[in-house]
């Protein structure tokens, strides 16, 4: 089994303005600065990013974006690209999360775009997929991940997709406070690794680090994170609070004790 650094992201979504955005990122730096077992990425606002970058920098905590435009430049008014994000101090991006899907017409079109934009400008893409409530209850979770994964993927070689990290987040555990249990979890994990292989070989299902997102806590993440196909989490509502948000990246220390 490849040996997965675990990484735990948190989503800060529309919170906080940039005073307290830059205030939020320099309490958790203080708190998780020892940890050396995780991975740790924070994506703010876009207009908190720069000085949020200089908030961490030098330290064990990476900035995310939490979506891009797939042009590099423009008259595309609104839009922010990946060379401006990275510019700005971003190592990583989160693309197709299930808001955009649900709110801003994300389509599985657009995601694939926005991955290959992210990768051409040097970002990590963490590319979410999940299922929502009835499509669970019509046991469509395996079909529609299926095409999420595949159409979001389409036109790549596992060359390419070295640095992506996945999440799955089922739609009817964000921000519901409703967790998937950890045999729920892994039995998905567990499918998109097949998935992964199939589609783009052993190697790079067995190194792909999946996420899982749907309201972790201090309280569930360490038996989720014992599950085998589990690398991480990908963190909303309780990411905000640096103090609750470091209890997760602390995650390890639960588990042995
Ligand atoms: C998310 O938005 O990615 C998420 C998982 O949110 P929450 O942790 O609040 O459920």
């Amino acid at each position: 089994m490849a040996d997965r650094r675990p990484f735990i992201a948190g989503n800060w979504k529309m919170h906080k303005t940039v005073p307290e955005s830059v205030e939020t990122a320099r309490k958790l730096v203080s708190l998780v600065g020892g940890v050396s077992d995780a991975d740790i990425m924070i994506a703010p606002t876009h207009v908190a990013l720069a000085p949020v970058a200089e908030a961490l920098a030098g330290s064990n905590v990476a900035l995310g974006a939490q979506n891009l435009f797939w042009e590099r430049e423009g008259a595309y008014t609104g839009e922010v690209s990946a060379p401006m994000l990275a510019s700005a101090g971003c190592r990583y991006a989160i693309i197709g999360h299930s808001e955009r899907r649900q709110y801003f017409g994300e389509t599985d079109e657009k995601v694939n775009r926005r991955i290959r934009a992210a990768l051409d400008g040097g970002l990590t893409p963490v590319f979410c997929v999940g299922e929502s409530e009835s499509e669970r209850e019509a046991e469509k979770t395996f079909s529609v991940l299926d095409k999420q994964v595949s159409d979001g993927l389409k036109g790549f070689v596992a060359d390419e997709l070295s640095s992506l990290v996945l999440a799955y987040e089922p739609v009817w555990a964000i921000g519901t406070g409703k967790t998937a249990s950890s045999a729920q979890a892994q039995e998905v994990h567990q499918f998109l690794r097949g998935l992964m292989a199939k589609k783009l070989g052993k190697d790079l299902a067995q190194s792909l680090r999946i996420l899982y997102g749907g309201s972790v806590k201090p309280d569930n993440v360490a038996e989720l994170m014992a599950m085998p196909d589990l690398d991480g989490a990908l963190v909303g509502g309780a990411s905000l609070k640096p103090e609750v948000f470091s209890e997760i990246v602390k995650f390890k220390r639960k588990q042995s004790s």
